[in-house]
C-alpha cells in the first residue's frame, strides 16, 4: 500500500471502509436468512477426563456454511449477530439444536454451550435459556454455560443476576478462555463459577515454554483451593496431555481427543469410545 499521505490516502481508506460496511451488511443478510432457513448448525467437541481419557461431555460450537460465502467462522458471525441485535435469535436456535442432540447421549454426559457477552447484558437471558431447555426436555443439571471474563466484567450486575438465576436452576458456569481476559482475580471472587477453562494460548506452549507451564500450574493450584474444576483447551499433542496430567489438571479438550463433529458423527464417536472403554475395563479387571 502507498505510503503517500494526503487526500489520496483518505479516499482509499474511506473506500475500504465503505466496502467493509457493505460486506458486513451482506454477511448480516445471509446470516439472517440462514437462521430463518434453520441452516446454522451446531457441532460438538468432546471434553475428557485426562486421567483415562473418558468423555465427560461435549462443547457445542456453531457452524455455518453459506452457499456463496463458504465457511464463515463463528468468531466472525457471533460478534456480528451481537452487534446487529439478533444474537438472541441465533443463540436460541443453537441451544435448541444442541439440547436436542444431547438428548441422544448417555445421561451422565454434559452439554457445554457458549454464551456471548451481549447475552450477559440482557436480563431476560436466563429465563429464555431455561425455557428452551424445558421445551426440549433437557435437564438443566446436564448443562454448562461458558462465559468469558471480559463478558462478565462488562456488565457486572446484570451478569451476576443472570448467573445466579441459571445456577439456581442447576446450570453450571464455566469461565472460558481463562488467562486472556482483562479481569482481576479479585473481581472474579465476586462471581460463582464451577469450572475454569485454561486458554489454548497457554496449553499450546506448555511443552516449550517454562512460563506457560508455571502459569498453568498456578491456575490448577488456585482452582483446587477454590474447589473449581479445570479444563485445558486446545490439546493437540500427546506430550501436552501428559504434561497437563502431571500438573494435576483434571480435564482436557482439543484436536488430540476429538475435533468438533456434527450430531451424527458425535453418536458414532461415542459408540466407538464406549466400545474401547469396555475393552480397557476388561483388560484391567
Ligand atoms: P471457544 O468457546 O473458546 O471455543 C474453542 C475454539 O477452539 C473452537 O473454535 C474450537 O473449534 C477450537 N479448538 C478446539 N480444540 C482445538 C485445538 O486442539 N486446536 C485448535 N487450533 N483449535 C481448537 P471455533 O469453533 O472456531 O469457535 C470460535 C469461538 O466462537 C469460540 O471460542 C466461541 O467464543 C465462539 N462460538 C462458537 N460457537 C458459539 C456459539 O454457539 N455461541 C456463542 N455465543 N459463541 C460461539
Ligand atoms: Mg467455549
Ligand atoms: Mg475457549
Ligand atoms: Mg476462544
Amino acid at each position: 500500500r502507498s505510503k503517500r499521505r494526503g487526500r489520496g490516502q483518505i479516499t482509499v481508506y474511506s473506500q475500504e471502509i465503505a466496502q467493509e460496511m457493505k460486506r458486513a451488511t451482506q454477511l448480516e443478510q445471509a446470516l439472517r436468512n440462514a437462521i430463518i432457513a434453520d441452516a446454522v448448525d451446531v457441532h460438538f467437541q468432546p471434553i475428557v477426563r485426562l486421567r483415562d481419557g473418558a468423555v465427560l461431555g461435549f462443547e457445542a460450537l456453531a457452524r455455518w456454511i453459506d452457499a456463496d460465502l463458504g465457511f464463515v467462522s463463528p468468531a466472525a458471525f457471533v460478534p456480528l449477530a451481537e452487534e446487529r441485535g439478533f444474537i438472541d435469535a441465533l443463540s436460541e436456535t443453537l441451544l435448541r439444536k444442541a439440547a436436542e442432540a444431547a438428548l441422544a447421549w448417555p445421561r451422565e454426559l454434559f452439554l457445554s454451550f457458549n454464551l456471548s457477552s451481549a447475552q450477559l447484558m440482557d436480563p431476560g437471558t436466563a429465563q429464555s435459556m431455561l425455557q428452551t431447555l424445558a421445551r426440549v426436555g433437557l435437564d438443566p443439571n446436564r448443562v454448562e454455560l461458558e462465559i468469558t471474563e471480559t463478558a462478565v466484567m462488562t456488565s457486572a450486575d446484570t451478569a451476576h443476576r443472570i448467573i445466579t438465576e441459571l445456577r439456581q436452576a442447576g446450570v453450571r458456569i464455566s469461565l472460558d478462555d481463562f488467562g486472556t481476559g482483562q479481569s482481576s482475580l479479585g473481581r472474579l471472587r465476586d462471581f460463582t463459577f464451577d469450572k475454569v477453562k485454561i486458554d489454548r494460548a497457554f496449553v499450546s506452549r506448555i511443552t516449550t515454554d517454562r512460563a506457560s507451564e508455571h502459569i498453568i500450574k498456578a491456575i490448577v493450584a488456585m482452582c483446587d483451593g477454590l474447589d473449581l474444576q479445570v479444563v485445558a483447551e486446545g490439546i493437540e499433542q500427546i506430550e501436552e496431555a501428559e504434561k497437563l496430567k502431571a500438573l494435576g489438571c483434571g480435564m482436557g479438550q482439543g484436536y488430540y481427543y476429538g475435533k468438533p463433529a456434527d450430531s451424527m458423527a458425535t453418536l458414532r464417536y461415542l459408540e466407538a469410545h464406549y466400545r474401547e472403554f469396555a475393552r480397557i475395563e476388561r483388560i484391567t479387571a
